[in-house]
C-alpha cells in the first residue's frame, strides 16, 4: 500500500490544529487498518488539548472513533463477540489495549489497568503508525485492542460514544450495583450523567435524580430517564440536599453518580446518601481534584465510595447491546447534536470547551 491520510495535529497545548499528511502502511500482524467514519470530542480530549493533563505532542486527540475496516491483519479473525471480521465491516473497539502479560488483566480481571496499557489519541503523530487518534482519515487499530461489529441498524450518531462514554457509564453503574428499586442520584449531566440516567433506569432504578447548572441539560436528561431534575445553580446547598432528600424517600438516595468532575460535589453527596449508601466517582480525570471529608461521616453512615476509571472489554458489549435494545426508549442520536469537519477541529473544540454543544462529532 503506498498512500497518505490527513491528521488534525496540534504541536502542543493550547497550539491551532494543522491538518499534516502521513504515510498509511500496510497492516503487521494483529494491526487492523481503519477508514474514519465519525468521532467525537470527549471531555478528556478537551482536557489535555487545554494542558490539564499530559498529553504527547504533536498528538492526534480523539479516542471515540468508528469506522469501517480498510485492511485486516493476520491473527485478527473474530471480534469480542466472536464474530468473524472482514474488510469493510463498521466497528468500535476498547478506548485502551495492552499486549503482553499482566498481573491486572491476568489475576485482577482489569485489564483496562494492565502494564504497559495505551490509549488511543494519546500517542506522538510523528511516529510509526502515525494514526492513533480519531482526528484523522485512519486509525491503526493495535493488539490487544477488543474489537466489536456495529449492526446496520445502529447509526453512527449513536454508536460513536459507546467506546467511552456508554461503556464508562455502563461500568459505573455495574459498580454502583444499581439494581430494582435503587433511587439514583446523578451529578452533571454532559454525556456521561445523561446516558448515566438512561442506564440507571433500564436497570431497575425507581428514580432517577438529575443534577445541573445548565438548563438545557435537565431538559435533556428528562428525555433519557431523569424523573426529577434540579438546577443546582438556583439553590443553596442546604436547598439541594434537602429537597433531594425530600423526593429520596425514606432516607436519601441509595446511589450517586458523579460524573461533573467537580471535587466540591462530593461532601454535598455524602451528605445526601442513605446509611449504607453507594457513592461511585467518575467524572474527575485531571489530577488535584482534592475534596474533604468527615471520616466519621463516612463510618456512621456506612458510605461505599468507589472509583471508576475507563471499563472491562465487557461493558463495551453491553454497551452496545443497551443502545440496540434501548434506542426507540431514549433517544440517543439526538446526543451527537452537531457535525464539523477535520479543517473545523478549532472551532469544534471551542464550542464542546462551552459547552454550547453536548457532543461534536468530527466526519472526515
Ligand atoms: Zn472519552
Amino acid at each position: 500500500m503506498s498512500k497518505t491520510g490527513r491528521a488534525v495535529v496540534y504541536d502542543a497545548p493550547n497550539a491551532p490544529f494543522h491538518i499534516r499528511e502521513y504515510p498509511v502502511r500496510d497492516v503487521r500482524t494483529g494491526e487492523v487498518l481503519v477508514r474514519i467514519t465519525m468521532s467525537t470530542i470527549c471531555r478528556s480530549d478537551i482536557h489535555s488539548y487545554h494542558g490539564h493533563r499530559p498529553n504527547p505532542c504533536p498528538g492526534i486527540l480523539g479516542h471515540e472513533i468508528i469506522g469501517t475496516i480498510e485492511q485486516l491483519g493476520d491473527g485478527i479473525d473474530y471480534d469480542l463477540r466472536g464474530d468473524r471480521l472482514a474488510v469493510g465491516d463498521r466497528i468500535t473497539w476498547t478506548e485502551f489495549f495492552a499486549e503482553g502479560n499482566s498481573y491486572y488483566r491476568d489475576v485482577h480481571d482489569m485489564p483496562q489497568k494492565a502494564s504497559g496499557v495505551r490509549k488511543y489519541g494519546h500517542d506522538r503523530a510523528d511516529e510509526d503508525p502515525h494514526f492513533l487518534g480519531g482526528f484523522a482519515d485512519f486509525c491503526y487499530v493495535l493488539p490487544g485492542t477488543g474489537i466489536l461489529k456495529l449492526p446496520d441498524e445502529i447509526s453512527d450518531e449513536e454508536a460513536v460514544p459507546l467506546n467511552c462514554g456508554v461503556a464508562t457509564m455502563v461500568c459505573a453503574v455495574e459498580s454502583a450495583a444499581i439494581g430494582m428499586g435503587d433511587t439514583v442520584v446523578v451529578q452533571g449531566l454532559g454525556l456521561l450523567g445523561i446516558y448515566g440516567c438512561a442506564i440507571a433506569k433500564a436497570s431497575g432504578a425507581s428514580q432517577v435524580i438529575a443534577l445541573d447548572s445548565v438548563c438545557e441539560r435537565l431538559e435533556v436528561a428528562k428525555k433519557f430517564g431523569a424523573d426529577y431534575t434540579f438546577d443546582v445553580s438556583k439553590m443553596t446547598v442546604d436547598e439541594l440536599i434537602s429537597e433531594v432528600r425530600d423526593v429520596a424517600r425514606p432516607d436519601g438516595p441509595d446511589v450517586i453518580l458523579e460524573v461533573c468532575g467537580v471535587p466540591s460535589v462530593v461532601p454535598i453527596g455524602v451528605n445526601m446518601l442513605r446509611v449504607g449508601g453507594r457513592y461511585v466517582l467518575v467524572g474527575m480525570v485531571s489530577p488535584n481534584a482534592d475534596f474533604t471529608l468527615d471520616g466519621y461521616e463516612i463510618i456512621r453512615k456506612w458510605i461505599t465510595i468507589r472509583g471508576v476509571h475507563n471499563y472491562h472489554p465487557r461493558h463495551l458489549v453491553q454497551a452496545l447491546d443497551f443502545v440496540i435494545a434501548n434506542r426507540n426508549r431514549f433517544p440517543f442520536k439526538e446526543i451527537v447534536d452537531s457535525h464539523f469537519s477535520l479543517e473545523q477541529l478549532d472551532e469544534a473544540i471551542a464550542k464542546a470547551s462551552e459547552n454550547s454543544v453536548l457532543r461534536a462529532a468530527i466526519v472526515p
